[in-house]
């Protein structure tokens, strides 16, 4: 067996009710900076429980977009300073946790976001409580928050030990209010982690079993995604698979469909998750010729018997939005040229040249 370590230092609770059977014990210090999304906090019930049970005090930044910005990390790090919090507890999708994730730094380093990606930080980041309200990013238990970087118009990923949560609580009753787009979109999300986890170069045999694992409980939703119609056993299903996804990038990163896929939403504006459907399959067909037993795993627990039956489901899930990304191909050298700049592609099996990048954007299914 190969040399590995697998770091995971994220207490995860998780099943229905445990915010509110966390009472007490949720508040990590004094004042806590509750960071949320517009609306999803509270249509969740996210927000209701953490309120009902939680002690001592605490302020709420409800201010964070899609696809966070420099500029609200910045808002929401001086808020936690002005008020004296002493730890965070982000309430969300993605979008919240990861910018609460870098409130957190900010609160305790006079440094400026986009100098935490040259030279890191200094003071640890205070505490992170995380709960999720979407089935997809997995960021409740990573050491990564992803932010949006107009100067170099891309999205690009910060990590650091203490950006993983201290703990996670995780009620797939939150994502019940979720709409079937952001659904679907978040859980293919979900599947890109495991899938291009168990095609990373980084991949060790304890990402292997958390990624399989992950991928064979994803299959089991796949009917509900195609039909649209998915009850709390299937959100149930979705959600761990997500964390399990997240469990898995944690230890390996991620590969060229997210290199792809921040240059789909910053120009394009796709949804994190769709940008990552566009070159799924073409990346699946790519990795076949280097890696044809992994390919054929990740097929067989999904219980889809080619890479073709792998295009059909994202076509049905992403049916709608067919023929609504026209790239030219001087935009594909520009989204090439840029992924290329990442640690992703060195990360994927076979280090695809730009030809190949080309080629796989070129078989977008959008
Ligand atoms: P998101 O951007 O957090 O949320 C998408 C939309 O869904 C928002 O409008 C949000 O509303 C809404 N929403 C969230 N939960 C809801 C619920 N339960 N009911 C109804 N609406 C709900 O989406 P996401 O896909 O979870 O996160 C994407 C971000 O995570 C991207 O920036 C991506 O790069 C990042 N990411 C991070 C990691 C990591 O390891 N840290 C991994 C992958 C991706 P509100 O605006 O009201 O909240
Ligand atoms: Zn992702």
């Amino acid at each position: 067996m190969n040399k590995f370590s697998y770091f995971m230092p994220t207490k995860m609770v998780y099943g229905q009710g445990v915010v509110r059977e966390a009472g007490a014990s949720l508040a990590l210090g004094r004042k806590a900076l509750i960071v949320t999304g517009k609306s999803s906090a509270r249509l969740s019930g996210a927000l209701d429980d953490v309120l009902a049970v939680l002690p001592g005090e605490y302020v709420i930044f409800d201010q964070v977009e899609n696809n966070p910005s420099v500029h609200t990390v910045i808002k929401g790090g001086r808020m936690a300073k002005e008020e004296g919090c002493d730890y965070v507890l982000a309430i969300g999708g993605g979008s919240p946790l990861d910018a609460a994730k870098v409130m957190a730094v900010l609160a305790v380093n006079d440094t400026h976001p986009m100098d935490l990606y040259k030279m890191g930080w200094k003071t640890r980041a205070l505490p992170i409580v995380a709960i999720p309200t979407t089935a997809g990013t997995g960021s409740e238990v990573t050491q990564y928050a992803v932010l949006t970087i107009d100067e170099e118009e891309t999205k690009k990923g910060l990590g650091g030990p203490d950006l993983f949560p201290r703990v996670s609580y995780l009620d797939p009753k939150y994502t019940e209010s979720l709409p079937m787009d952001v659904t679907i979109d978040t859980a293919v999300d979900a599947l890109s982690h495991l899938v291009e986890s168990y095609l990373a170069k980084r991949a060790t045999t304890a990402s292997d079993l958390v990624a399989l694992q992950g991928i064979a409980l994803w299959g089991t939703a796949i009917e509900a995604l195609r039909q649209g119609k998915v009850d709390l056993e299937t959100r149930d299903a979705l959600l761990l698979a997500s964390s399990l996804g997240g469990i898995a990038i944690a230890q390996t990163g991620t590969a060229l469909v997210h290199a792809l896929g921040y240059s789909l939403t910053y120009f394009d504006g796709l949804p994190h998750g769709r940008a990552n459907a566009v070159t799924m399959r073409a990346y699946l067909d790519y990795t076949k010729k280097v890696a044809p037993e992994r390919v054929e795993t990740i097929l067989e627990l999904l219980g889809l018997g080619s890479t073709e039956a792998f295009g059909e489901l994202m076509g049905d899930l992403f049916a709608a939005h067919i023929g609504t990304l026209k790239l030219s191909a001087d935009t594909i050298e520009k989204y090439v040229t840029k992924a290329m700049l990442t640690n992703n592609i060195k990360n994927s099996l076979g280090e695809p040249a730009e030809a190949e990048l080309t080629e796989i954007m070129e078989k977008s299914i959008l």
